[in-house]
């Protein structure tokens, strides 16, 4: 695998050359599709190092990886975040270094994040609506996160986009308001359909619906589908004439959602996982434990040979359909 090649190609032809690095489990809010009664804290959490992460990213990129999102549970708890931002994008291959943020602390921190090499920006709004969005994620703090991603529209970044996860509560509260929002706004706002993880089930069963609900809207209103970048996420993104910013659909439940699937996933305690929806125990192959070779400098092509070999163990999708979130837990276990 030589620098210039864009990716790992898995038994399915897909290339890879997107990853989603947790580097913590701890998240401070206490979102009802995720985590309702906080996070429990753990003697140790044992969380990769600065060093370990850089080792990691540096061998990652010798496999074609080119985009590095950075996630959690909530990556701007880590008081180090600015360190590990400047080490993961001066890597060379590194062309996109990203993060996703719940955005509590975006105002103050979004201009350091950006100086220290930050390109893209995904901030998690699950309402415009203040006591829904207090209701959904135990925090009544939507001003000043708004604030702060208006701070961050007006920083060099390539990008800021929302997310939020599409719920019944969210279809009665119409799109019309979200449409507003990105009227003069150059971001894009991508809905979620909610999804099924071991610990949500009660949660899921009243609040899915599917992103068909969105897509109706959208064509009403005449929004019209854009073209999708090589290493852009699973969204579909709409545009209108009228509107600067875009809305967005990530359908995990429409048909195909995995056939253009480009990225893998490294939880914050060094394991890689082949699927957001694995079921990745000690002896399963659908991930494996990188840690080891993390440790020390010197064992990259150890780590490249470990990745690669489990790569061919990578399914073809998640088995979301038959209620089968794998070992899924949570979404702040492995970043979403
Ligand atoms: S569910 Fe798994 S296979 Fe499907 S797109 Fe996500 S990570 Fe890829």
């Amino acid at each position: 695998m030589n620098a210039s090649d864009p990716g790992m190609i898995d038994n399915f032809g897909r290339r890879f050359g997107y990853v989603r690095l947790s580097v913590t489990e701890i998240c401070n809010f206490r979102c009802l599709y995720c985590l309702p009664d906080g996070y429990r804290k753990t003697a140790d959490p044992g969380f990769l190092t600065p060093d370990e992460i850089l080792r990691l990213v540096r061998a990652l990129t010798g496999l074609g990886i080119r985009k590095l999102r950075l996630t959690g549970g909530e990556p701007t708890i880590r008081t180090d975040l600015t360190e590990i931002i400047t080490r993961v994008a001066a890597v060379p291959g590194i062309s996109k270094c990203a993060l996703t943020t719940n955005g509590w602390n975006l105002d103050r921190h979004a201009a350091e994040w950006v100086e220290a090499g930050l390109t893209h920006l995904n901030v998690s709004v699950d309402s415009l609506d203040p006591a829904q969005f207090a209701g959904i994620t135990g925090h009544d703090r939507l001003d000043e996160i708004l604030a702060g991603i208006d701070r961050a529209l007006s920083l060099p970044l390539a990008a800021v986009k929302l997310n939020a996860v599409l719920l019944a509560d969210s279809v009665s509260e119409g799109f019309g308001n979200w449409a507003e929002y990105v009227r003069h706004r150059r971001l894009s706002v991508r809905f979620i359909e909610l999804m099924r993880t071991g610990d949500n089930r009660e949660f899921f069963s009243r609040q899915h619906v599917s992103g068909n609900l969105l897509r109706q809207w959208l064509d009403t209103e005449g929004w019209v589908p854009c073209a999708r970048g090589a290493d852009d996420g699973p969204a579909v993104e709409f545009s209108h004439p009228d509107f600067q910013g875009r809305i967005g659909l990530i359908a995990p439940y429409a048909p195909g959602f995995c056939d253009g699937c480009n990225r893998l996933r490294v939880t914050a305690r060094g394991r890689l996982r082949l699927c957001l929806f694995a079921s990745d125990g000690p002896d399963s192959p659908d991930g494996c434990d990188l840690r080891d070779l993390l440790r020390h400098d010197g064992q990259t092509d150890a780590l490249h040979a470990r990745v690669l070999d489990a790569l061919r163990f990578k399914r073809a999708g998640h088995a979301l359909h038959a209620a089968d979130p794998g070992n899924l837990v949570n979404l702040s276990r492995t970043g979403g």
